[in-house]
C-alpha cells in the first residue's frame, strides 16, 4: 500500500480499509495544526491507486466502508477525482459508504452537477473541518474561508445529495472571542444540514503558530471551565436537528448522542454536571500532555 505519514484517519469509521489518493494538505496554514507541515500536497498517480485498490479488494472483498485519504482529497478537480472514484467503485462494488475528510474550500471548484455525479459514483459522505462559523475566528486561525463560503458550499452538497459532517473546534478563538465563536458557529451551522456535528477541544501542539502566539502572550487560551462553558453555549444555540453529536478531548463528560434535539436537554445537564464536578486541574494536565490528535 502507498501510505504517507502522518496517516490520520477519522476515528469514527472502521480503521480499515484506507485508500490514499492525495498526500498532505493544500492549505497547510491553519494556526492550530501541525499535522502535515513536513508533507507537500501531491496527488497519487492513478497506477498507485489501482495497485492499492487491488490489494484492498483482495484483503477486504466485502468492505462496506472506505476512507479516502489524506487531509483534503477533494481538492482535486472533478476531472482528476472522478477516475479515482470510478476505480474505487470498480474494485469495491459492495461499498455502502465512501467517506473523505476535506476542506470547505475544496467544494468551490465543483459544480452541483459534478458533485451529484461523484455521489452517483459512490462518494456518499464527507467530513468538513469547518472549526468555526464565526468570521473573526476563521480569519484569526487562518482557515482560508468565511462563514458565507460554509453556507454556499454546504448548500451545494445538500443539492448534490452528499452527506456531510461539520466540526466545531472548542477554544480556538481564545478567551476574548469564546462566546462569539460559540454563538456564531451555532448560528451558521444551524443554517446547514449536517448529518453529524463533532467537537474537539483545542490542544496547543508544539510547532503550531497558535502555541507560539500563546507563548508570546498574543493568544489567550481558554481555561477548562471556559472551554466547557463555550461548548455549552454552542450546544444551547444549535437549533437544527441532526443524526449524531460527537465530542472528544472533553474528557470529563460523555456527550455523544444520536438524534441531537431529542438528546439536547440531557447533554446540557451532563455538561453542567461536568462543569460543577470535574477536577479542572487534572483536565488541564491531560490536555497539556497530548502530543497530537
Ligand atoms: S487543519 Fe486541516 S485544513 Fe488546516 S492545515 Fe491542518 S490539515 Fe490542513
Amino acid at each position: 500500500m502507498h501510505y504517507t505519514e502522518p496517516l490520520y484517519r477519522s476515528p469514527y469509521w472502521p480503521t480499515l480499509p484506507l485508500l490514499e489518493i492525495t498526500q498532505g494538505c493544500t492549505h497547510n496554514k491553519c494556526k492550530f495544526c501541525n499535522m502535515y507541515r513536513d508533507v507537500q500536497f501531491r496527488m497519487s498517480p492513478l497506477e498507485w491507486v489501482e495497485e492499492d485498490l487491488k490489494e484492498i479488494a483482495e484483503r477486504w472483498p466485502k468492505a462496506q466502508t472506505l476512507q479516502i485519504l489524506s487531509a483534503n482529497p477533494l481538492a482535486l478537480t472533478y476531472d482528476r477525482l472522478a477516475p479515482r472514484i470510478e476505480l474505487i467503485r470498480k474494485y469495491l462494488p459492495g461499498l455502502k459508504v465512501m467517506y473523505a475528510q476535506t476542506r470547505v474550500s475544496d467544494i468551490r471548484n465543483k459544480t452541483v452537477n459534478e458533485l451529484a455525479s461523484l455521489r452517483e459514483m459512490g462518494l456518499s459522505e464527507i467530513s468538513l473541518g469547518t472549526e468555526s462559523g464565526d468570521d473573526w475566528t476563521l480569519s484569526r486561525i487562518n482557515k482560508g474561508y468565511t462563514s458565507s463560503d460554509i453556507l454556499e458550499q454546504c448548500a451545494k452538497l445538500d443539492e448534490a445529495g452528499i452527506k456531510y459532517w461539520m466540526s466545531f473546534l472548542n477554544g480556538v478563538a481564545g478567551k476574548s472571542h469564546s462566546i462569539q465563536h460559540a454563538v456564531n458557529s451555532a448560528k451558521i451551522y444551524s443554517m446547514c444540514h449536517p448529518k453529524v456535528i463533532g467537537t474537539g477541544g483545542l490542544v496547543l501542539f508544539d510547532g503550531t503558530e497558535l502555541k507560539e502566539e500563546a507563548e508570546r502572550g498574543e493568544f489567550d487560551p481558554c481555561t477548562e471551565l471556559e472551554l466547557m462553558t463555550e461548548l455549552k453555549t454552542f450546544i444551547e444555540n444549535l437549533t437544527i436537528d441532526f443524526e449524531r453529536f460527537i465530542t472528544h478531548h472533553t474528557v470529563s463528560a460523555n456527550l455523544n448522542c444520536r438524534n441531537f434535539q431529542a438528546s439536547k436537554h440531557e447533554i446540557l445537564e451532563e455538561l453542567q454536571y461536568a462543569i460543577d464536578n470535574t477536577d479542572l486541574d487534572e483536565l488541564a494536565r491531560i490536555r497539556a500532555a497530548k502530543k497530537r490528535l
